[in-house]
């Protein structure tokens, strides 16, 4: 048999209920924030992720699906949301519309890592991604969207960590200190990071290798290196999440996987899904627009995983609603009913009822199993003399009870 591939998932019908329920919740939360919906392609030049994610990140080093085509062009699926919206909004001109612009996406994220417990190589996100605002106060409303969706889902128990990385003046004076640090136990560290200390020393924080993680612990934080302007929105932003009554800690650790961050970085973190935790991550990225060939805009935002998240939904007991009941089944017996039947439940499905009957000719006895297995809510039998008389008799299967109706009336008690 042919098995579906590694690291990817399939959702069968019986738990799909659970995605409609998260995307329900996140359309309806986005609404009410001025958050439109934007969808870009599954793939996209290669150049972009590239240039929008950064060559020294894990992403583009080890992770990307990329591909040549048929016209010899490199392609790559979308290791993150991020990159095509800055495209999608650069090449479309969208700032030329009143700013700032709020922007939710709904995708796959496809990264060829080693499959375990919430690290699959396609997931989907659910992202933010807010436009033409530098002040801090649009980084308090990124954060508080998420907040606000989290906790209507149930999920209130994460736990929001919080840093600056500083801006690229601040960040210079960091990077020095943190290589000056880190070369002196140069040798201790995997080599990856002895690779990351002449490239992209800030990445060194984010190592998940244990030797290097515990060298991290002592190094540096940037919180000391923050210029004036990077501390002053540090303190605006923490002031509104003050006032929107969100937690929040201060964690210098915090740095984040991908280049394009400046700024204001965030995690929220849960302690109920093991080693992988990190639900959804963000932050501000000022310059990314720049970077990929478009105007200068600042830019926040955040990619929260659907997957970890019903992780932690599920190990938390945290309920998703009811899955949908099917209404009504009409059995038909006798195969001069099996018309009659499709003409009533057309009539019912017209009055938004969801209704069924046989359509495998089964026997009376098998319909009746088939309908109590699957949970219909009212079951009709229409036999000969049901079609005659026009009167039909309705079981609703959770009481038992028993009512006559006409065939034509069934949707009132139904509803
Ligand atoms: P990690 O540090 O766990 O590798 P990341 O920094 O690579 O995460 P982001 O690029 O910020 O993750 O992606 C945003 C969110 O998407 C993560 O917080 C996580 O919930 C989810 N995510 C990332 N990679 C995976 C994956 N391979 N499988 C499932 N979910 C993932
Ligand atoms: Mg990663």
């Amino acid at each position: 048999m042919i098995t579906l591939p590694k690291g990817t998932k399939d959702v069968l019908p019986e738990e799909s209920f659970k995605w409609h329920y998260l995307e329900n919740k996140i359309r309806g939360v986005c609404d009410r924030f001025g958050v439109k919906e934007i969808r870009t392609p599954t793939f996209e030049h290669t150049e972009l992720f590239l240039r929008g994610v950064g060559e020294t990140t894990d992403i583009v080093n080890k992770e990307m699906y990329t591909f040549d085509d048929k016209g010899g062009r490199s392609m790559t699926l979308k290791p993150e949301g991020t990159a095509g919206v800055a495209r999608c909004f650069a090449e479309n001109g969208l700032d030329n519309a009143p700013q700032p612009t709020k922007m939710y996406y709904l995708t796959s994220v496809f990264r060829y890592e080693k499959p375990q417990s919430g690290r699959l190589r396609e997931h989907h996100q659910f992202g933010v991604e807010l436009y033409g605002s530098a002040s801090p106060y649009a980084d308090a409303e990124v954060i508080s969207i998420a907040r606000r969706f989290l906790n209507e889902v149930g999920v209130d128990k994460l736990t929001l960590h919080l840093n600056s990385i500083g801006c690229s003046e601040c960040r210079k004076e960091y990077s020095k200190a943190l290589v000056a640090y880190f070369r002196s136990f140069e040798d201790q560290l995997c080599p990856t990071c002895q690779e990351r200390l002449n490239k992209n020393p800030l990445r060194l924080l984010d190592c998940k290798v244990e030797e290097c993680k515990r060298i991290a612990e002592k190094a540096p934080v940037v919180s000391d290196y923050l210029c004036d302007n990077c501390k002053e929105h540090q303190k605006k932003l923490c002031g509104a999440l003050d006032a929107l009554g969100i937690e929040y800690v201060l964690d210098p650790k915090i740095v984040r996987g991908l280049d394009y961050y400046t700024g204001t970085v965030f995690e929220f973190v849960s302690d109920a899904i093991g080693a992988q935790g990190t639900v959804c991550g963000g932050g501000r990225y000022n310059n990314l627009c720049e970077e990929i060939g478009g105007k200068s805009v600042p830019a926040v935002g955040f990619g929260m995983g659907l997957e970890r998240l019903i992780m932690v939904m599920d190990n938390c007991g945290i309920s998703f609603g009811e899955a949908p009941r099917r209404d009504v089944y009409i059995a038909p017996l006798g195969a001069e009913q099996y018309p009659i039947a499709l003409k009533a439940i057309d009539e019912l499905r017209k009055k938004g009822i969801r209704a069924d009957t046989d359509i495998s000719e089964r026997s009376l006895k098998a319909q009746m199993k088939y309908a109590d297995k699957c949970g219909y809510r009212f079951v009709v039998v229409l036999g000969e003399e049901e079609v005659r008389k026009g009167i039909v008799v309705v079981k609703n299967m959770r009481t038992k009870e028993q009512k006559e109706c006409s065939l034509d009336d069934l949707s009132t008690i139904i509803i």
